[in-house]
Protein backbone atom coordinates (compact mmCIF):
# COMPACT_ATOMS: atom_id res chain seq x y z
CA UNK A 1 0.00 0.00 0.00
CA UNK A 2 1.43 3.41 -1.03
CA UNK A 3 2.12 5.38 1.99
CA UNK A 4 2.61 9.46 2.18
CA UNK A 5 5.94 10.93 2.86
CA UNK A 6 5.96 13.37 6.31
CA UNK A 7 9.22 15.38 5.86
CA UNK A 8 9.93 16.61 9.50
CA UNK A 9 11.73 20.59 8.73
CA UNK A 10 13.62 22.97 10.93
CA UNK A 11 16.99 23.93 11.89
CA UNK A 12 19.37 22.16 13.97
CA UNK A 13 18.36 21.20 17.40
CA UNK A 14 14.69 21.90 17.25
CA UNK A 15 14.37 18.50 18.00
CA UNK A 16 13.61 16.73 15.04
CA UNK A 17 15.45 13.69 15.92
CA UNK A 18 13.65 13.34 18.56
CA UNK A 19 10.27 13.75 17.50
CA UNK A 20 11.18 11.45 14.80
CA UNK A 21 12.16 8.45 17.20
CA UNK A 22 9.02 9.01 19.14
CA UNK A 23 6.99 8.44 15.87
CA UNK A 24 8.78 5.56 15.01
CA UNK A 25 8.01 3.71 18.02
CA UNK A 26 10.05 0.62 18.19
CA UNK A 27 12.21 0.21 15.30
CA UNK A 28 11.70 -2.98 13.48
CA UNK A 29 12.63 -6.30 14.46
CA UNK A 30 15.33 -7.34 12.79
CA UNK A 31 15.18 -10.92 11.09
CA UNK A 32 18.16 -11.47 9.80
CA UNK A 33 21.55 -10.52 9.56
CA UNK A 34 22.39 -9.60 6.03
CA UNK A 35 25.42 -8.60 4.37
CA UNK A 36 25.83 -5.61 2.59
CA UNK A 37 22.53 -4.25 4.37
CA UNK A 38 22.88 -1.12 6.32
CA UNK A 39 19.97 0.46 8.49
CA UNK A 40 20.19 4.55 8.47
CA UNK A 41 17.38 5.74 10.32
CA UNK A 42 16.52 8.00 7.83
CA UNK A 43 13.06 7.20 7.38
CA UNK A 44 10.65 5.14 9.16
CA UNK A 45 7.25 4.41 9.18
CA UNK A 46 4.84 5.73 11.82
CA UNK A 47 1.28 4.98 12.01
CA UNK A 48 -1.47 6.96 13.83
CA UNK A 49 -5.75 5.68 13.99
CA UNK A 50 -4.84 3.40 11.93
CA UNK A 51 -3.11 5.59 8.47
CA UNK A 52 0.22 4.71 7.97
CA UNK A 53 2.75 6.87 6.71
CA UNK A 54 6.87 7.43 6.15
CA UNK A 55 8.47 9.99 8.06
CA UNK A 56 11.65 11.68 7.10
CA UNK A 57 13.96 13.50 8.80
CA UNK A 58 15.37 16.22 7.04
CA UNK A 59 18.20 16.33 9.38
CA UNK A 60 19.05 13.17 7.91
CA UNK A 61 18.96 14.56 4.49
CA UNK A 62 21.73 16.43 4.84
CA UNK A 63 22.79 17.86 1.24
CA UNK A 64 26.45 18.18 2.17
CA UNK A 65 26.60 14.56 4.02
CA UNK A 66 30.01 13.99 2.22
CA UNK A 67 31.25 16.97 4.94
CA UNK A 68 30.94 14.28 7.39
CA UNK A 69 34.14 15.27 9.85
CA UNK A 70 34.29 18.92 9.05
CA UNK A 71 32.95 21.70 11.74
CA UNK A 72 29.53 22.05 12.00
CA UNK A 73 28.42 25.19 10.09
CA UNK A 74 28.41 28.31 12.18
CA UNK A 75 24.70 29.26 13.11
CA UNK A 76 24.29 32.36 10.43
CA UNK A 77 26.67 31.39 7.97
CA UNK A 78 25.65 32.59 4.53
CA UNK A 79 26.53 28.40 4.15
CA UNK A 80 24.23 27.22 7.31
CA UNK A 81 21.62 29.40 5.29
CA UNK A 82 22.23 27.92 2.23
CA UNK A 83 21.86 24.22 3.73
CA UNK A 84 19.09 24.79 5.28
CA UNK A 85 17.37 26.36 2.56
CA UNK A 86 18.07 23.53 0.39
CA UNK A 87 16.34 20.91 3.21
CA UNK A 88 12.96 22.86 3.09
CA UNK A 89 13.03 23.30 -0.88
CA UNK A 90 13.78 19.17 -1.02
CA UNK A 91 11.06 18.34 1.35
CA UNK A 92 8.36 20.59 0.10
CA UNK A 93 9.57 19.18 -3.64
CA UNK A 94 9.10 15.82 -2.61
CA UNK A 95 6.78 15.49 0.52
CA UNK A 96 2.88 15.13 1.03
CA UNK A 97 3.01 16.62 4.06
CA UNK A 98 5.76 18.79 6.05
CA UNK A 99 6.24 19.34 10.27
CA UNK A 100 7.90 22.42 10.28
CA UNK A 101 9.56 22.62 13.88
CA UNK A 102 10.44 25.43 15.95
CA UNK A 103 11.42 25.59 19.46
CA UNK A 104 9.14 27.20 22.42
CA UNK A 105 12.55 27.67 24.54
CA UNK A 106 14.97 29.54 22.25
CA UNK A 107 11.57 31.70 20.68
CA UNK A 108 11.88 32.57 17.12
CA UNK A 109 15.02 32.80 15.29
CA UNK A 110 16.05 34.40 11.73
CA UNK A 111 16.58 30.79 10.24
CA UNK A 112 12.71 30.09 11.17
CA UNK A 113 11.76 33.11 9.24
CA UNK A 114 13.90 31.77 6.27
CA UNK A 115 12.86 28.22 6.40
CA UNK A 116 8.79 29.75 6.63
CA UNK A 117 9.76 32.00 3.80
CA UNK A 118 10.74 29.28 1.34
CA UNK A 119 8.20 26.36 2.63
CA UNK A 120 5.04 29.29 1.74
CA UNK A 121 7.29 30.61 -1.41
CA UNK A 122 7.48 26.85 -2.48
CA UNK A 123 3.56 25.84 -1.96
CA UNK A 124 1.18 25.58 -4.55
CA UNK A 125 -2.35 26.04 -4.81
CA UNK A 126 -4.04 22.85 -5.12
CA UNK A 127 -7.84 22.54 -4.75
CA UNK A 128 -7.75 26.49 -3.75
CA UNK A 129 -5.25 25.07 -0.56
CA UNK A 130 -1.48 25.75 -0.19
CA UNK A 131 0.14 22.00 -1.22
CA UNK A 132 1.77 20.01 0.36
CA UNK A 133 0.71 21.05 3.84
CA UNK A 134 2.50 22.94 6.68
CA UNK A 135 2.00 21.87 10.63
CA UNK A 136 4.03 24.62 12.46
CA UNK A 137 5.00 23.19 15.23
CA UNK A 138 6.29 24.53 18.32
CA UNK A 139 8.58 22.34 19.87
CA UNK A 140 9.87 21.86 23.66
CA UNK A 141 6.42 23.16 24.98
CA UNK A 142 7.14 20.87 28.03
CA UNK A 143 5.05 23.52 30.70
CA UNK A 144 1.92 25.82 30.59
CA UNK A 145 4.34 28.72 30.40
CA UNK A 146 5.95 27.42 27.26
CA UNK A 147 2.95 26.66 25.66
CA UNK A 148 1.83 30.01 25.96
CA UNK A 149 5.09 31.36 24.14
CA UNK A 150 3.71 29.13 20.92
CA UNK A 151 1.70 32.22 19.98
CA UNK A 152 4.27 34.23 18.93
CA UNK A 153 4.97 31.74 16.06
CA UNK A 154 1.67 33.04 14.72
CA UNK A 155 4.03 35.67 12.52
CA UNK A 156 5.64 33.05 10.53
CA UNK A 157 2.08 32.99 8.77
CA UNK A 158 2.12 29.16 8.72
CA UNK A 159 -0.89 29.30 10.38
CA UNK A 160 -2.05 27.67 13.97
CA UNK A 161 0.98 26.79 15.84
CA UNK A 162 0.65 23.08 16.95
CA UNK A 163 2.69 23.09 20.92
CA UNK A 164 4.10 19.66 21.33
CA UNK A 165 6.54 18.30 23.73
CA UNK A 166 8.94 15.96 21.95
CA UNK A 167 10.67 14.74 24.74
CA UNK A 168 7.62 14.26 26.88
CA UNK A 169 5.18 13.09 24.47
CA UNK A 170 2.46 15.70 25.20
CA UNK A 171 0.66 18.09 22.30
CA UNK A 172 1.24 15.55 19.62
CA UNK A 173 -2.21 13.91 19.69
CA UNK A 174 -4.05 16.91 17.84
CA UNK A 175 -1.20 17.60 15.90
CA UNK A 176 -1.33 13.52 14.26
CA UNK A 177 -4.90 13.86 13.88
CA UNK A 178 -4.39 17.18 11.95
CA UNK A 179 -1.47 15.82 10.00
CA UNK A 180 -3.68 12.18 8.83
CA UNK A 181 -6.88 13.87 7.91
CA UNK A 182 -4.65 16.65 4.90
CA UNK A 183 -2.69 13.35 4.16
CA UNK A 184 -3.70 12.05 0.56
CA UNK A 185 -6.40 9.55 0.39
CA UNK A 186 -4.67 6.24 0.04
CA UNK A 187 -6.83 3.34 -2.73
CA UNK A 188 -7.14 -0.02 -1.11
CA UNK A 189 -5.83 -1.94 -3.92
CA UNK A 190 -8.65 -3.83 -5.50
CA UNK A 191 -8.29 -7.59 -6.46
CA UNK A 192 -5.72 -7.33 -8.38
CA UNK A 193 -3.68 -10.56 -10.02
CA UNK A 194 -1.02 -9.10 -12.30
CA UNK A 195 2.64 -9.24 -11.67
CA UNK A 196 3.90 -6.31 -9.61
CA UNK A 197 7.35 -5.39 -11.52
CA UNK A 198 9.21 -2.55 -9.87
CA UNK A 199 11.70 -0.52 -11.78
CA UNK A 200 14.25 0.81 -9.75
CA UNK A 201 17.77 2.28 -9.87
CA UNK A 202 19.66 5.37 -9.25
CA UNK A 203 18.07 8.92 -10.97
CA UNK A 204 19.67 8.56 -14.39
CA UNK A 205 20.16 4.71 -14.63
CA UNK A 206 17.54 5.00 -17.27
CA UNK A 207 14.29 4.05 -15.55
CA UNK A 208 11.83 6.28 -17.19
CA UNK A 209 13.29 4.92 -20.61
CA UNK A 210 13.26 1.62 -20.18
CA UNK A 211 9.66 2.25 -18.78
CA UNK A 212 8.75 4.58 -22.13
CA UNK A 213 10.31 0.95 -24.40
CA UNK A 214 7.94 -1.61 -22.63
CA UNK A 215 5.05 0.69 -22.86
CA UNK A 216 5.78 1.08 -26.29
CA UNK A 217 6.85 -1.74 -27.49
CA UNK A 218 4.16 -3.60 -25.92
CA UNK A 219 1.40 -1.82 -27.39
CA UNK A 220 -1.11 -3.43 -24.89
CA UNK A 221 -1.18 -0.15 -22.17
CA UNK A 222 -4.46 -1.10 -20.05
CA UNK A 223 -4.75 2.51 -18.21
CA UNK A 224 -2.31 4.71 -16.66
CA UNK A 225 -3.33 4.68 -12.85
CA UNK A 226 -2.36 7.94 -11.51
CA UNK A 227 -0.61 7.75 -7.77
CA UNK A 228 -2.65 8.87 -4.78
CA UNK A 229 0.34 10.20 -3.49
CA UNK A 230 3.11 11.66 -5.51
CA UNK A 231 4.79 8.29 -5.80
CA UNK A 232 5.43 6.46 -8.84
CA UNK A 233 2.61 6.17 -11.60
CA UNK A 234 1.49 2.87 -12.13
CA UNK A 235 1.49 1.46 -15.65
CA UNK A 236 -0.66 -1.37 -16.51
CA UNK A 237 0.17 -3.40 -19.71
CA UNK A 238 -0.41 -7.10 -20.66
CA UNK A 239 2.19 -9.66 -22.09
CA UNK A 240 1.56 -12.69 -23.54
CA UNK A 241 -1.86 -12.93 -22.11
CA UNK A 242 0.04 -11.71 -18.43
CA UNK A 243 -1.63 -9.01 -17.19
CA UNK A 244 1.83 -7.25 -15.47
CA UNK A 245 1.72 -3.50 -13.36
CA UNK A 246 4.81 -1.62 -13.86
CA UNK A 247 5.99 0.23 -10.63
CA UNK A 248 7.46 3.18 -11.60
CA UNK A 249 10.11 5.06 -9.44
CA UNK A 250 11.25 7.51 -12.03
CA UNK A 251 8.64 10.14 -11.53
CA UNK A 252 10.78 11.84 -9.28
CA UNK A 253 13.15 13.25 -11.72
CA UNK A 254 10.71 14.89 -13.83
CA UNK A 255 10.12 17.21 -11.18
CA UNK A 256 13.28 18.78 -11.64
CA UNK A 257 16.84 18.67 -11.93
CA UNK A 258 18.81 16.56 -9.64
CA UNK A 259 19.87 18.30 -6.02
CA UNK A 260 22.23 16.04 -4.56
CA UNK A 261 20.13 15.31 -1.27
CA UNK A 262 17.14 14.35 -3.85
CA UNK A 263 18.69 10.84 -4.45
CA UNK A 264 17.70 10.16 -0.66
CA UNK A 265 14.05 10.49 -1.46
CA UNK A 266 14.47 8.44 -4.84
CA UNK A 267 16.32 5.74 -2.37
CA UNK A 268 13.10 5.96 -0.23
CA UNK A 269 10.83 5.78 -3.38
CA UNK A 270 12.51 3.03 -4.54
CA UNK A 271 12.49 0.74 -1.13
CA UNK A 272 8.20 1.64 -1.22
CA UNK A 273 7.83 0.19 -4.88
CA UNK A 274 9.95 -2.45 -3.84
CA UNK A 275 7.55 -2.98 -0.61
CA UNK A 276 5.04 -3.24 -3.53
CA UNK A 277 6.63 -5.08 -6.28
CA UNK A 278 6.99 -8.85 -6.65
CA UNK A 279 9.66 -8.80 -8.88
CA UNK A 280 12.30 -5.18 -8.97
CA UNK A 281 14.64 -4.81 -11.77
CA UNK A 282 17.65 -3.13 -10.37
CA UNK A 283 18.82 -0.92 -13.08
CA UNK A 284 22.66 0.16 -13.08
CA UNK A 285 24.53 2.50 -15.32
CA UNK A 286 27.27 0.79 -17.29
CA UNK A 287 28.78 4.18 -17.81
CA UNK A 288 28.91 4.81 -13.92
CA UNK A 289 29.41 1.32 -12.29
CA UNK A 290 27.73 -0.23 -9.16
CA UNK A 291 27.55 2.53 -6.76
CA UNK A 292 26.76 2.34 -3.17
CA UNK A 293 23.41 3.31 -3.87
CA UNK A 294 22.80 0.30 -6.08
CA UNK A 295 24.25 -2.13 -3.09
CA UNK A 296 21.68 -0.13 -0.86
CA UNK A 297 19.06 -0.96 -2.92
CA UNK A 298 19.62 -4.37 -3.63
CA UNK A 299 20.23 -4.82 0.42
CA UNK A 300 16.59 -4.12 0.69
CA UNK A 301 14.95 -6.00 -2.28
CA UNK A 302 16.75 -9.03 -0.10
CA UNK A 303 15.97 -7.72 3.11
CA UNK A 304 11.92 -7.79 1.94
CA UNK A 305 12.41 -10.91 0.29
CA UNK A 306 11.57 -9.88 -3.11
CA UNK A 307 13.06 -11.23 -6.34
CA UNK A 308 14.93 -9.90 -8.67
CA UNK A 309 16.79 -8.99 -12.08
CA UNK A 310 19.55 -7.18 -12.42
CA UNK A 311 19.49 -4.79 -15.46
CA UNK A 312 23.24 -3.32 -16.94
CA UNK A 313 21.71 -0.50 -19.09
CA UNK A 314 23.60 2.18 -21.41
CA UNK A 315 25.58 -1.23 -22.90
CA UNK A 316 25.48 1.17 -26.16
CA UNK A 317 27.80 3.68 -24.29
CA UNK A 318 30.31 1.28 -23.27
CA UNK A 319 33.04 0.29 -25.01
CA UNK A 320 33.63 -3.22 -25.29
CA UNK A 321 35.63 -6.55 -26.51
CA UNK A 322 34.71 -10.20 -26.53
CA UNK A 323 35.86 -10.12 -22.55
CA UNK A 324 33.77 -7.14 -21.58
CA UNK A 325 30.52 -8.49 -20.54
CA UNK A 326 31.99 -11.61 -18.61
CA UNK A 327 34.63 -9.00 -16.26
CA UNK A 328 31.58 -7.32 -15.81
CA UNK A 329 29.23 -9.99 -14.68
CA UNK A 330 31.72 -11.20 -12.66
CA UNK A 331 32.92 -7.14 -11.17
CA UNK A 332 28.91 -7.35 -10.34
CA UNK A 333 28.34 -11.05 -9.08
CA UNK A 334 31.77 -9.97 -6.45
CA UNK A 335 29.56 -6.42 -4.87
CA UNK A 336 26.84 -7.88 -5.17
CA UNK A 337 27.70 -11.14 -3.68
CA UNK A 338 24.88 -11.75 -1.45
CA UNK A 339 22.50 -11.74 -4.89
CA UNK A 340 24.51 -14.79 -6.93
CA UNK A 341 21.06 -16.38 -7.78
CA UNK A 342 20.07 -12.95 -9.34
CA UNK A 343 19.94 -13.14 -13.45
CA UNK A 344 21.67 -9.87 -15.29
CA UNK A 345 20.92 -8.99 -18.31
CA UNK A 346 22.61 -6.48 -20.18
CA UNK A 347 20.88 -3.54 -22.27
CA UNK A 348 20.11 -0.52 -23.74
CA UNK A 349 17.03 1.44 -23.16
CA UNK A 350 18.07 3.44 -25.85
CA UNK A 351 18.80 1.34 -28.29
CA UNK A 352 16.62 -1.58 -27.54
CA UNK A 353 19.14 -3.62 -27.46
CA UNK A 354 17.79 -6.50 -25.11
CA UNK A 355 14.77 -4.64 -23.89
CA UNK A 356 12.94 -7.65 -25.50
CA UNK A 357 13.80 -9.89 -23.25
CA UNK A 358 13.67 -8.01 -19.42
CA UNK A 359 9.93 -9.00 -19.22
CA UNK A 360 10.26 -12.93 -20.02
CA UNK A 361 12.77 -12.56 -17.92
CA UNK A 362 10.85 -11.04 -14.82
CA UNK A 363 7.60 -13.40 -15.48
CA UNK A 364 10.02 -16.35 -15.40
CA UNK A 365 11.80 -15.43 -12.16
CA UNK A 366 8.25 -14.78 -11.17
CA UNK A 367 7.24 -17.99 -12.18
CA UNK A 368 9.67 -19.59 -10.27
CA UNK A 369 9.48 -17.76 -6.98
CA UNK A 370 5.68 -19.21 -6.72
CA UNK A 371 7.17 -22.88 -7.97
CA UNK A 372 6.99 -25.45 -4.61
CA UNK A 373 8.72 -28.52 -4.33
CA UNK A 374 7.53 -31.59 -2.75
CA UNK A 375 8.23 -33.03 0.22
CA UNK A 376 9.93 -35.85 -1.09
CA UNK A 377 11.90 -34.11 -3.36
CA UNK A 378 13.02 -32.26 -0.12
CA UNK A 379 14.16 -34.83 2.17
CA UNK A 380 16.12 -36.41 -0.56
CA UNK A 381 17.89 -33.39 -0.74
CA UNK A 382 18.34 -32.57 2.78
CA UNK A 383 19.45 -35.79 3.22
CA UNK A 384 22.11 -35.79 0.28
CA UNK A 385 23.22 -32.89 1.37
CA UNK A 386 24.48 -34.23 4.23
CA UNK A 387 25.89 -37.17 3.10
CA UNK A 388 28.17 -34.80 0.95
CA UNK A 389 29.08 -32.91 3.69
CA UNK A 390 28.25 -33.42 7.03
CA UNK A 391 27.63 -30.07 8.77
CA UNK A 392 31.26 -29.16 10.93
CA UNK A 393 31.28 -30.21 14.60
CA UNK A 394 30.66 -27.29 17.04
CA UNK A 395 31.76 -27.83 21.16
CA UNK A 396 30.89 -32.01 20.43
CA UNK A 397 27.75 -31.46 19.03
CA UNK A 398 27.34 -31.02 14.93
CA UNK A 399 23.48 -29.76 13.12
CA UNK A 400 21.42 -32.66 12.40
CA UNK A 401 18.33 -31.94 9.94
CA UNK A 402 16.25 -34.83 9.77
CA UNK A 403 12.95 -33.98 7.34
CA UNK A 404 11.46 -30.53 5.84
CA UNK A 405 8.92 -29.46 4.08
CA UNK A 406 7.73 -26.25 1.96
CA UNK A 407 5.90 -24.22 4.05
CA UNK A 408 5.42 -21.47 1.29
CA UNK A 409 6.09 -20.22 -2.05
CA UNK A 410 6.25 -16.37 -2.77
CA UNK A 411 8.94 -16.31 -1.28
CA UNK A 412 9.87 -19.99 -1.17
CA UNK A 413 10.05 -20.92 2.31
CA UNK A 414 11.36 -24.21 4.03
CA UNK A 415 10.53 -25.38 7.49
CA UNK A 416 13.76 -28.04 8.53
CA UNK A 417 13.50 -29.93 11.49
CA UNK A 418 16.79 -30.79 13.20
CA UNK A 419 18.59 -31.11 16.93
CA UNK A 420 19.33 -27.87 17.56
CA UNK A 421 18.92 -24.71 15.25
CA UNK A 422 21.86 -22.96 17.01
CA UNK A 423 24.14 -25.92 15.60
CA UNK A 424 23.28 -24.39 12.30
CA UNK A 425 25.73 -22.53 10.61
CA UNK A 426 25.31 -19.49 8.13
CA UNK A 427 28.23 -21.16 5.48
CA UNK A 428 25.97 -24.71 5.89
CA UNK A 429 22.82 -22.60 5.22
CA UNK A 430 24.14 -21.23 1.99
CA UNK A 431 25.70 -25.15 1.22
CA UNK A 432 22.14 -26.05 1.30
CA UNK A 433 20.60 -23.33 -0.57
CA UNK A 434 22.79 -23.86 -3.30
CA UNK A 435 22.02 -28.17 -3.44
CA UNK A 436 17.99 -27.02 -3.80
CA UNK A 437 18.96 -24.45 -5.62
CA UNK A 438 20.92 -27.34 -8.15
CA UNK A 439 17.30 -29.33 -8.45
CA UNK A 440 15.16 -26.15 -9.01
CA UNK A 441 16.74 -22.82 -9.88
CA UNK A 442 14.49 -20.50 -7.88
CA UNK A 443 16.32 -17.88 -10.54
CA UNK A 444 16.14 -14.59 -9.07
CA UNK A 445 14.29 -15.50 -5.73
CA UNK A 446 15.64 -15.46 -2.44
CA UNK A 447 15.32 -18.49 -0.27
CA UNK A 448 14.19 -18.99 3.26
CA UNK A 449 15.34 -21.29 5.54
CA UNK A 450 13.44 -21.68 8.53
CA UNK A 451 14.90 -23.99 11.38
CA UNK A 452 12.37 -25.70 14.27
CA UNK A 453 14.29 -28.14 16.67
CA UNK A 454 12.27 -31.31 16.43
CA UNK A 455 10.42 -32.82 19.71
P1 LIG B 1 17.45 18.16 15.76
O1 LIG B 1 18.82 18.73 15.55
O2 LIG B 1 16.40 19.10 15.24
O3 LIG B 1 17.30 16.79 15.24
O4 LIG B 1 17.22 18.14 17.35
P2 LIG B 1 17.35 16.93 18.38
O5 LIG B 1 16.19 16.01 18.30
O6 LIG B 1 18.71 16.35 18.29
O7 LIG B 1 17.18 17.72 19.75
C1 LIG B 1 18.06 18.76 20.14
C2 LIG B 1 18.04 18.89 21.65
O8 LIG B 1 16.74 19.32 22.10
C3 LIG B 1 18.32 17.59 22.37
O9 LIG B 1 19.14 17.85 23.46
C4 LIG B 1 16.95 17.13 22.79
O10 LIG B 1 16.99 16.33 23.97
C5 LIG B 1 16.24 18.43 23.08
N1 LIG B 1 14.79 18.30 22.91
C6 LIG B 1 14.12 17.72 21.89
N2 LIG B 1 12.79 17.78 22.12
C7 LIG B 1 12.62 18.42 23.30
C8 LIG B 1 11.46 18.79 24.06
O11 LIG B 1 10.31 18.54 23.71
N3 LIG B 1 11.70 19.46 25.23
C9 LIG B 1 12.96 19.76 25.65
N4 LIG B 1 13.08 20.42 26.79
N5 LIG B 1 14.06 19.42 24.97
C10 LIG B 1 13.90 18.76 23.81
P1 LIG C 1 15.97 7.70 -14.91
O1 LIG C 1 16.35 8.88 -14.09
O2 LIG C 1 16.49 6.44 -14.27
O3 LIG C 1 14.52 7.62 -15.23
O4 LIG C 1 16.78 7.82 -16.29
P2 LIG C 1 16.30 8.32 -17.75
O5 LIG C 1 15.51 7.26 -18.43
O6 LIG C 1 15.69 9.64 -17.63
O7 LIG C 1 17.70 8.40 -18.48
C1 LIG C 1 18.73 9.25 -18.02
C2 LIG C 1 19.64 9.63 -19.16
O8 LIG C 1 20.32 8.47 -19.65
C3 LIG C 1 18.87 10.21 -20.34
O9 LIG C 1 19.67 11.23 -20.88
C4 LIG C 1 18.75 9.04 -21.29
O10 LIG C 1 18.67 9.45 -22.63
C5 LIG C 1 20.04 8.29 -21.03
N1 LIG C 1 19.88 6.86 -21.29
C6 LIG C 1 18.91 6.04 -20.85
N2 LIG C 1 19.08 4.78 -21.29
C7 LIG C 1 20.20 4.80 -22.04
C8 LIG C 1 20.93 3.81 -22.79
O11 LIG C 1 20.58 2.63 -22.85
N3 LIG C 1 22.06 4.22 -23.43
C9 LIG C 1 22.48 5.50 -23.39
N4 LIG C 1 23.60 5.79 -24.04
N5 LIG C 1 21.84 6.46 -22.71
C10 LIG C 1 20.71 6.12 -22.04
Amino acid sequence: MARSIVALVGRPNVGKSTLFNRLAGEPLAIVDDIPGTTRDRLFATAEWSGVEFDIVDTGGIDPSAARAGREPLSIGSAEFIKEIRSQAELAIQDADAILFLVDAISGLTPADREVAQILRRKQQMVDGKPYPPVFLVVNKADSANLRAVASEFYELGMGEPYPISALHGTGTGDLLDDLIASLPKVEEAGEDDSVKIAIVGKPNAGKSSLLNRLVGEERAIVSPIPGTTRDAVDTRIEYNGVPITLIDTAGIRRRGKIEPGVEKYSVLRSLRAIERSDVALLMIDATTGITAQDTHIAGFILEAWKSAVVLVNKWDAVEKDSHTMAEYTARLRHELNFMDYVPILFISAKTGQRVDQVLPLALRVQEERLARLNTGTINRLIQEAQERHAPVVRGGRSLHIYYGTQVRSDPPTFLLFCNDPKLAHFSYLRFLENVFRKEYPFTGTPIRFVLKPRH
